[in-house]
């Protein structure tokens, strides 16, 4: 899959800064090379925690001590609190200190969607080259141009320079834990209902659409076939394609620029479980294992939304419900307890006022016969989406996520909408007035 990606990245050497995948078995012994040529010479500092030094870093500095590299290990430290590394402010700038501090003039993040967040973030903010040695086929972070960062308790993605290279060792990959394997088909799970949401942006609120964006997630998405049941016996060749369609995925994102291609109301969901499981100490389980179940809650709200009948819809009678925004702003106080203030900027932009809800609805309906053939071409049914997690042995009802209280779960779809402002079907479903409805019912399936 590397010569794959490596076309990729020729045909839009412009505008990604990730120069080289390399992705085999003993792609950490053979990566010296193109290290060398993408980070220069110095010092590199080699970001590690306990895990991913045991099952890849130890390997990298052979290889690099072979070369005669100069190299110092920096342990990512989890928070007190915590059992492992956060991506968040903190993180970041202890990150940062250490950089400053060893006087590296680059790094080598060893890791999965933490470290290599934490270290891409902080070399980006003071313009040293970075890689990366993946350790698990988890995300799709390792070529996207954003980080995502936990910024006083809100989930937010910040863009920043992705690794100029990355390093995936498909033995490292298929030995990663079943759970993050999982993770990674989750998050790629998320292509049909995020790609029309995107669609659906586009069309209501005149957002940026990229259509080269959108081919690169369906060439991703169709190394799919196949894929999923043969994951649980960790098969090479399975691994290899998920890895590579997760790649694919982030150069979308960096081509689109931003993560509209591949994050849409499913995302939602998943940020509020992290959200709320980080202000309140409750469960919660990998990304992409978030974003499966969270995929099918959303696939289950499009199937609702497409039943509409928009001719019929009353209009004048939803804007005339709309809550005056200190009204709700009183309601987002008593939803979001200790994260209200963090919440509230993103939930004041995405509030409409009468007028642009009157808007966007009647442009709904004067475009839905057209919007629901665009969009029906891309979506799934939440059934053929949750047949595929179920063949990977993938979570695929919030209590597999650990999350058993059925109020967390119904406000992570119905709530979920205030913790980003970009448009989606969750924002969608609020502005039609179906949204606690639908969730309900969502629930049962769930
Ligand atoms: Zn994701």
């Amino acid at each position: 899959m590397s010569d794959l990606m490596q076309a990729t990245i020729r045909r839009f050497s412009d505008r990604l800064a990730t120069k080289a995948v390399i992705q085999s078995r003993g792609a950490i012994e053979a990566c010296y090379p193109a290290l060398r040529e993408l980070l220069g010479e110095g010092l590199w500092l080699v970001a590690v925690d306990d895990n991913t030094w045991e099952v890849a870093g130890k390997r990298l500095a052979a290889t690099l001590d072979a070369a005669g590299v100069r190299w110092q290990r920096y342990d990512v430290a989890p928070p007190p609190d915590g059992h492992q590394p956060l991506c968040d402010d903190n993180s970041i700038a202890l990150c940062t200190q250490q950089l400053q501090a060893s006087g590296a003039t680059a790094a080598v993040a060893v890791g999965s969607g933490t470290i290599n967040d934490i270290v891409k973030y902080a070399c980006s903010a003071l313009g040293l080259p970075m890689a990366c040695v993946a350790t698990a086929a988890s995300m799709n972070g390792y070529t996207s141009s954003i980080a995502a960062i936990l910024q006083h308790g809100v989930k937010t993605t910040q863009p920043c320079q992705p690794a100029r290279a990355i390093i995936a060792d498909l033995d490292v990959l298929a030995e990663s834990p079943l759970r993050m394997i999982q993770s990674g088909l989750g998050d790629l799970m998320s292509k049909p209902v995020s790609n029309s949401d995107w669609i659906v942006s586009a069309r209501l609120t005149g957002s940026h659409h990229s259509a080269e964006a959108m081919q690169i997630i369906e060439e991703g998405s169709q190394l799919l076939d196949g894929v999923a049941a043969k994951l649980p016996q960790r098969d090479r060749d399975a691994i290899d394609r998920l890895s590579a369609s997760l790649m694919l995925s982030g150069f979308a994102m960096t081509i689109a620029g931003s993560s509209s291609p591949a994050s849409g109301g499913e995302h939602l969901v998943s940020h509020y479980l992290d959200m709320t499981a980080h202000a309140h100490g409750l469960a919660h389980d990998f990304h992409g294992c978030q974003v499966g179940v969270g995929t099918i809650a959303a696939a289950f709200v499009y199937e609702k939304l497409l039943d509409v009948d928009m001719q019929g819809f009353d209009i004048e009678a939803r804007v005339a419900e709309l809550a005056p925004w200190a009204d709700y702003l009183q309601l987002l106080r008593e939803r979001f307890g200790v994260l209200f203030d963090a919440v509230l900027p993103h939930a004041k932009a995405g509030y409409p006022t009468p007028d642009q809800l009157r808007g966007r609805l009647e442009a709904l309906r004067a475009s839905w016969p057209e919007l629901k053939a665009e969009v029906q071409r891309t979506l799934r049914t939440h059934r053929s989406i949750r047949a595929e997690l179920q063949q990977a042995g993938c979570p695929l009802r919030f209590a597999d996520l650990g999350v058993t209280d059925r109020q967390r779960a119904f406000a992570s779809i119905a709530w979920a909408k205030d913790i980003r402002s970009r448009y989606t079907v969750l924002h969608l479903a609020w502005e039609l007035g179906r949204i606690d409805e639908w969730a309900h019912e969502a629930l049962e399936v769930l």
